[in-house]
C-alpha cells in the first residue's frame, strides 16, 4: 500500500521518537477496527443496528437503557459488543517493541474490548473499563466474561439474583476521575504522544498542560475535533506507518 505521508515527516517523527525516553500511546477506534473490529458509530453500522434491533447503538449503550431494557441490552451486547473479534495488528508489536526498550510509560485506551491476547502492556489506564471485567451492582461481586456469554438471556448475580452489568462506562455516566487525573498525569509527562485512532478523551488529555517541547502526533483517517492541537495528523493505517517509525 502506498503512504500518503511524506518520508521528511516520517523522518523527523522516528528521530524524536528515537530520542524521546517517555512515550504515552493513546489508543482509540482505528486500533480496534484494524485488528478487525467495526465502529459501532459509523453511520452503515449506525443504520444496520437501527434496522435490527430498533435503536442505535447510542441509545442501547446507555446507562438509561440498560437500566430499563436489560433484556434488550444484552442481546445487542452479546451479540454486536462480545462477538467482536480483535486481533493484534503490527501497530501493537511496534509499541512493544517501546515497551522492551523502556520508553513506553503509559498505554490510555478508550476502547472498553481491551487489548488483543498475547497484548500485554505494564501500564494500561482503560478509561472506558473493560467488557472482561463484569460486576453486581448490589454486592459488587465480580464475574468473568464467559458468565456473561453462557447466560440465557440477563446473567444474574448468584447472589441477589438481579442483573449484573459489564464494568464499561455505558453513555450518560461518567468518567472514573482517578483514571482520568492518571491518564492526564501520564501525558503531561511525556515527550512524546502518539494518539492512534479517534477517541473521544483527546480534548481533556491534550488541555492541561502548557507549551512544552513535547510532540504529539494524531494517527486517524477520518479528520476529527481535536486535530489542532496535533503537530502532525497522519492519515495513512496505524498498522502500516507505526512499525516504520518505531524501531
Ligand atoms: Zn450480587
Amino acid at each position: 500500500m502506498k503512504l500518503t505521508t511524506e518520508e521528511s515527516v516520517l523522518n523527523y517523527i522516528k528521530k524524536r521518537i528515537r530520542s524521546a525516553g517517555n512515550i504515552v500511546a493513546i489508543l482509540g477506534i482505528e486500533m480496534l477496527v484494524e485488528g478487525g473490529g467495526y465502529d459501532l458509530d459509523s453511520n452503515d453500522e449506525t443504520y444496520r443496528v437501527e434496522s435490527d434491533y430498533g435503536f442505535s447503538p447510542e441509545e442501547m449503550l446507555s446507562a438509561s437503557f440498560f437500566n430499563s431494557k436489560a433484556e434488550k441490552f444484552y442481546r445487542f451486547y452479546k451479540k454486536e459488543i462480545l462477538g467482536m473479534n480483535v486481533s493484534g495488528t503490527p501497530a501493537y508489536d511496534a509499541l512493544l517493541r517501546l515497551q522492551a526498550q523502556g520508553r513506553l510509560s503509559a498505554v490510555i485506551n478508550q476502547n472498553y474490548h481491551g487489548l488483543p491476547a498475547n497484548v500485554y502492556f505494564n501500564n494500561v489506564i482503560e478509561l472506558n473499563g473493560n467488557i472482561r471485567d463484569n460486576i453486581c451492582p448490589r454486592c459488587n461481586r465480580r464475574y468473568g466474561v464467559d458468565y456473561v456469554i453462557n447466560a440465557d438471556t440477563i446473567p444474574r448475580c448468584e447472589q441477589c439474583n438481579i442483573a449484573i452489568r459489564p464494568n464499561i462506562r455505558l453513555l450518560g455516566e461518567r468518567v472514573n476521575t482517578g483514571l482520568m487525573t492518571n491518564a492526564v498525569a501520564a501525558c503531561a509527562n511525556a515527550d512524546v504522544i502518539l494518539t492512534l485512532g479517534k477517541n473521544m478523551y483527546s480534548d481533556q488529555l491534550d488541555n492541561n498542560f502548557p507549551e512544552s517541547r513535547q510532540l504529539r502526533v494524531l494517527f486517524s483517517k477520518e479528520a476529527f475535533m481535536s486535530e489542532s492541537k496535533a503537530h502532525y495528523v497522519i492519515r495513512d493505517e496505524i498498522k502500516a506507518i507505526l512499525p516504520l517509525i518505531i524501531e
